[in-house]
């Protein structure tokens, strides 16, 4: 135990953690020259075209130093908001944390809000200054940055380039020297942190866990402490590039375990392993049940697609647990999925995931958080809307709250004024100013978590340059003025297409929608009324003309085998498009609530 280390990487996007991550796996001979391919750790097809780490793993690294050998664990975690919770578990399975902040960014509202859980959970912090080979690299000042926001000295900041490998024994020895040894007793009752899992086709659930107190047998029963399920541990062993099969892992080490397990949701990331006959009774702290922060509504593009999406999502949600869906119908829609997840970047993931991985075309309805509706009927219980058709009638509805988030966002001085306009119209509240510099300063505001999920990254980094970085976490529940915004196509109510809006946007934003669509929906034979409406109420209204004559005209000539056949190809291209009443609305239409600056 005294030769483990555990230790994570943090980093703000794109500040080279999986760069560096495989600078390490080459420098200890983890991975041969012949397996090493750019960001090893990343191994969904996915995250690579992405460039981004999407969940969490760890790997095991063997180093000789000063004669002894150490055994490394490293833990690498997502760099997206939208998985944050992942990153606060896998640090919570660590003693150290190299903090690599870019020579030429500076420290940005991850970096500051990954510290932070480091520091929570009294992690030994690495201040590592990446990218020094970039011409524009300023590394006098970015160490000034990383003393002022650790309060460590100059000669504790390890230089490096994960581009070069410039650096890297360098950090080797510090994880050696500074990081402590795990501490715990092999002889207490088993108490193993679950920080990962993933999906293994052929073997079910593997299980990524550490190891706090005791240790877990090949062959032992254990217990899962959040769900209470038990299993036998067929296989348990380390991670090094492949998994290497070992009959115990014990106190301060990290492992994978594989029992059976079918479904992701029966393992809880967060939750703790125990002896099923003789059990720890302190959980690990910090468990917590994820939470879906967007619904949106997936749809087949054909209707009779619907039981080949269901069997899809199922799939999908044996390898994603954080993915949770409903079957719910839509008048406009049909048959479909209410679908919760993590984030914006989320959806995306898993509409592409349907897409390339189950060959669905499928179309996503306006996304929107979860609200509280409270109706004036004694005794209070909320409704929870997650579509906005469960809300209820306004002469029933006593009042609507929503969740709100703090958010971080750090800039520099010149963009102060712009990111507070942004924010403001956002209908964020400010908090808090500090001058992290004298060119640097950081942001809090208050706001609701449905102005910042859907186009808020975007705009931030238009009203900044580039030069702001955001975060942002959850503080609860409050009310809020809202309604509903209905549209209507050829008179005719279009659910799919309905908002929930703040009261005092909802004129402005009722007019832009109806411009939006008048863009976007394709002309017809006929022309087509838009209106925007609250309640009975018309608030807006436009008109998609009808396509001229000699258009038409142009359509209905030539030879119509032929164009049965091109129609046919359309088809099998399968556009994302779908007919509502006699209107055909295509996929961008539904998200046009999102996209109207
Ligand atoms: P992550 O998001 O923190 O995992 O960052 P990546 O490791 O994916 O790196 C982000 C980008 O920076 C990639 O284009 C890398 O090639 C580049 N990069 C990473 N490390 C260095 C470095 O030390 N020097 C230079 N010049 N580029 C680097
Ligand atoms: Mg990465």
């Amino acid at each position: 135990m005294k030769n483990i280390r555990n230790f994570c990487i943090i980093a703000h996007i794109d500040h080279g953690k999986s760069t560096l991550a495989d600078r390490l796996l080459a420098a200890t001979q983890t991975v041969t020259a012949r397996e090493e391919k750019a960001q090893l750790l990343d191994n969904m097809d996915l995250e690579r075209e992405r460039g981004i780490t999407i969940k969490s793993h760890a790997i095991q690294m063997e180093y000789v130093y000063q004669g002894e050998k150490y055994i490394l664990n490293l833990i690498d975690t997502p760099g997206h908001v939208d998985f944050s919770y992942e990153v606060s578990r896998s640090i919570a399975a660590c003693e150290g944390a190299l903090l690599i902040v870019d020579a030429a960014q500076s420290i940005q509202a991850q970096t500051i809000s990954n510290l932070y859980l480091a520091l929570e959970n009294d992690l030994e912090i690495i201040p590592v200054l990446n990218k020094v080979d970039l011409p524009s690299a300023n590394p006098e000042e970015v160490s000034d940055d990383i003393i002022d926001l650790l309060g460590c000295k100059l000669e504790d900041i390890i230089h490096a380039s994960g581009k070069t490998g410039f650096g890297v024994e360098n950090i080797l020895s510090a994880i050696i020297e500074k990081i402590p040894a795990p501490k715990g007793d092999k002889n207490e009752p088993l108490q193993a942190l679950i920080f990962d899992s993933h999906y293994n086709p052929f073997r079910g659930i593997e299980v990524i866990f550490r190891v706090k107190n005791g240790e877990i047998r090949k062959g032992q029963k254990i217990k899962f402490m959040a769900t209470g399920n038990e299993y036998f541990a067929d296989e348990v062993g380390t991670l090094k590039l492949n998994q290497v099969p070992k009959d115990v892992i014990s106190t301060g080490d990290v492992g994978y375990l594989i029992s059976g397990i079918k479904e992701a949701k029966e393992v809880k990331v967060g939750d703790t392993i125990t002896d099923a006959k003789l059990p720890t009774t302190n959980m690990i702290t910090g468990f917590e049940n994820v939470k879906p922060m967007v619904f949106a509504g997936i749809y087949p593009v054909d209707t009779e697609d619907f039981e080949d999406l269901r069997a899809s999502m199922e799939k999908l949600q044996l390898n994603d647990a954080s993915l949770v869906f409903a079957a719910e119908s839509s008048a406009a829609l049909g048959f479909g999925f209410r679908c919760g997840f993590l984030g914006m970047l989320h959806l995306e993931i898993i509409q592409e995931r349907l897409e390339r991985e189950f060959d669905m075309t499928v179309i996503t309805t306006v996304p929107n958080v979860s609200y509280l509706a409270y109706t004036k009927k004694e005794p209070e219980t909320p409704i929870v809307v997650n579509n906005p058709s469960d809300l209820p009638e306004p002469s029933k509805l006593d009042r609507v709250e929503e969740p709100y988030i703090k958010a971080t966002i750090i800039t520099k001085s010149d963009f102060v004024g712009n990111v507070m306009s942004l924010c403001i119209e956002k209908r964020g509240i400010i908090t808090n100013q500090t001058y992290l510099t004298t060119e640097r300063v950081e942001l809090n505001f208050d706001m609701p978590l449905a102005e910042i999920v859907f186009d808020f990254y975007d705009r931030l980094k238009t009203v900044s340059k580039g030069y702001a970085s955001f975060d942002y976490s959850p503080i609860g529940m409050r009310t809020s003025k809202l309604v509903k915004l209905d549209v209507l196509l050829n008179g005719q109510s279009v659910d799919a297409l309905s908002a929930l809006i703040h009261e005092d946007n909802a004129y402005n934003i009722g007019k832009k929608m109806c411009e939006k669509l008048r863009e976007l929906i394709p002309r017809q034979q006929f022309d087509i009324p838009i209106q925007a409406a609250i309640g009975a109420k018309i608030i807006a209204r436009e008109t998609i003309k009808a396509l001229r004559k000699d258009v038409t005209a142009k359509c209905y000539g030539g030879d119509i085998s032929r164009k049965r056949k091109l129609l046919e190809k359309q088809k099998k291209g399968k556009k994302r498009m779908r007919q509502v009443g006699n209107v055909e609305i295509p996929q961008e239409a539904f998200m046009a609530v999102l996209k109207l600056n």
